[in-house]
């Protein structure tokens, strides 16, 4: 994207480029660590993936369970609390290499950082389909909780086998009069309970062994094509609203060429949260395609801050008056 660049900002110590919470957490701990970091938050995602989450139960904490803006938007306090400036841009270019980093947003502000985290999270993965991004917004849809209302008494199919396609499922039983899981194979990816729960539930049911081949309809999804993986026979599934949630893919534009990333697109860290650059750190779902939970982002986000914080103090420079470390 072409920028104008505006005047850059003094350096420094750390800027964090991404507000879920992986970025959220590092904000807190390198804040409270007297780092005064800025978050660039996002115009649209600030918050990240749990911004279109319901309840999260399973967030350390919380018996009752917490809803996924909510936790976000404490984090969000907690981490202002601490000094960290929150920036509600998007950043838009990215130069990580040397002992000063440089980063542009959307306004074209420069920031310039000893070090940089990089959380960006991750982007709902697509199927690949030609009539999926022209449909989008017109009965195709990723996120139930944002589009869901929609579809009152409605017919809706949600696409995949994981978690999240169970997670959109049943969230779509709240208002659709029926909630067919649309799945390539024959065995569900999701958890124990969540297939439990998607069984027990009346509203919704399954077609095994589905590929999806097309979406059906000129100004609004009407059907979908399908090809059993199995038998290869096509059929047609009438429908008023498609949801997709076969997963994500890392969120990684901002980085290529600069940091190493590993055979599935992720940024490779280690020691720690530390990328093949010096002064720079990864963390959350940018980094990670086996656990991508809430709390195991919130975790790499503490240990990124950590990491920087030790990056910081080897340069010796001198410390921050603020520091309660
Ligand atoms: P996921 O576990 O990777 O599941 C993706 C699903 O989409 C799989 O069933 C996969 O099929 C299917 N899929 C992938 N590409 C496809 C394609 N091109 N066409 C058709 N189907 C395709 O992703 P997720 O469900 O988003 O979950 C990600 C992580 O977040 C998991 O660790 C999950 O436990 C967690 N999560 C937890 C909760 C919760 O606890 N409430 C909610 C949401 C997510 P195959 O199975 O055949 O590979």
């Amino acid at each position: 994207m072409a920028v104008t660049e505006t005047k850059a900002e003094a350096v420094s110590d750390i800027v964090i480029v991404g507000s879920g919470p992986a970025g959220l957490t590092a904000a807190v701990y390198a804040a409270r660590a007297g780092f005064q970091p800025v978050v660039l938050e996002g115009a649209l995602g600030a918050g990240g993936a749990l911004m279109t989450t319901t309840e999260v139960e399973n967030f350390p904490g919380f018996p009752e369970g917490v809803q996924g803006p909510v936790l976000m938007a404490n984090l969000r306090v907690q981490a202002e609390r601490f000094g960290a400036r929150l920036v509600g841009e998007d950043a838009v270019e990215l130069a990580l290499d040397g002992p000063v980093k440089r980063i542009v947003d959307a306004e074209g502000r420069v920031y310039q950082a000893r070090a940089v985290i990089v959380a960006t999270g991750s982007a709902y993965r697509r199927l690949g389909l030609a009539d999926e991004d022209r449909l989008s917004g017109h009965g195709v849809s990723w996120c139930a909780t944002c589009d869901g209302f929609f579809f009152k008494d409605k017919a809706v199919a949600v696409v995949g086998g994981g978690d999240s396609a169970l997670e959109e499922a049943l969230f779509l039983t709240r208002f659709a009069r029926q909630v067919v899981v649309v799945h390539r194979r024959s065995e569900l990816r999701a958890s124990w309970i969540m297939a439990r729960r998607a069984a027990d539930n009346p509203k919704i049911t399954f077609r095994w062994n589905s590929q999806v081949t097309g979406i059906r309809g000129q100004l609004r999804a009407e059907a979908l094509e399908l090809r059993d993986t199995i038998t290869q026979e096509r059929s047609v599934l009438p429908l008023d609203g498609l949801f997709i949630a076969i997963g994500h893919e890392p969120r990684t534009e901002l980085v290529q060429g600069q940091l190493d990333l590993d055979q599935a697109g992720y940024i490779r860290v280690g020691p720690g949260q530390a990328t093949n650059l010096a002064g720079v750190f990864a963390c959350g779902d940018v980094v990670d395609h086996t656990y991508r939970q809430a709390v195991t982002a919130a975790a790499a986000g503490c240990r990124a801050a950590l990491d920087a914080q030790f990056y910081l103090t080897s340069l010796d420079l001198p410390p921050h008056p603020d520091a309660i470390v």
